[in-house]
């Protein structure tokens, strides 16, 4: 039987990062309902919303789960909090933020998730690992990779860290 296909997003810019990503992708592999099929590339970004606060590492991940949405971002907010993360300040330094963006073809809108994440298309720091892994994903009723044009200067300011293989089933 094959699960959902669902795709997170990875964000952090306190501690080692990479690690804390490669933390939580095993953390999520781990888990006997989810597994983790693929990564993207890893980028740095300039901090978005608060300026001042060291640059982030962004990169999205593909997950097949038999977890329901809701489950899956508490599974998500679990690994958060493993790894030392605390809720303070919106869009302020964190060690890892995982975002459920796409969760199969649902469309969720409850008070503590929407799906697809509403801010994908505002912020090639989402956009661009997205479209790494899905360039066709119809978003609105144009493709990532569309979204992704429009958004060019932004995205010119992102480096790219590492190619895809910085994370490998354990
Ligand atoms: P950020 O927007 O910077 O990622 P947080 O990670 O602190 O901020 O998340 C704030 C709240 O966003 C969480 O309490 C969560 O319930 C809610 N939320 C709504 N939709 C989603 C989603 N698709 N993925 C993750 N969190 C979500
Ligand atoms: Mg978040």
């Amino acid at each position: 039987m094959t699960g959902h296909k669902a795709i997170i997003g990875l964000g952090g810019n306190i501690g080692d990062v990479l690690d804390s990503f490669r933390f939580g992708l095993d953390c999520l592999h781990a888990d006997p309902a989810t597994r983790v099929t693929r990564a993207s590339p890893l980028y740095r970004t300039p901090a978005w919303g608060l300026e001042e606060q060291p640059d982030f590492l962004n990169a999205c991940a593909e997950l097949e789960t038999w977890l329901s949405p809701h489950e899956l971002l508490s599974l998500l907010q679990s690994v958060e909090d493993m790894r030392g993360r605390k809720r303070c300040e919106m869009w302020g330094p964190r060690t890892l933020d995982l975002d459920l963006l796409i969760y199969g073809e649902q469309q969720i809108d409850t008070n503590n998730l929407t799906v697809p994440h509403p801010l994908i298309t505002e912020r090639a720091f989402v956009l661009k690992p997205l479209a790494y892994l899905t360039p066709g994903m119809i978003l609105g009723a144009k493709t990532a990779k569309h979204h992704l044009q429009v958004l060019s200067s932004e995205e010119q300011k992102m480096k790219l860290v590492s190619d895809d293989t910085w994370w490998m089933v354990s």
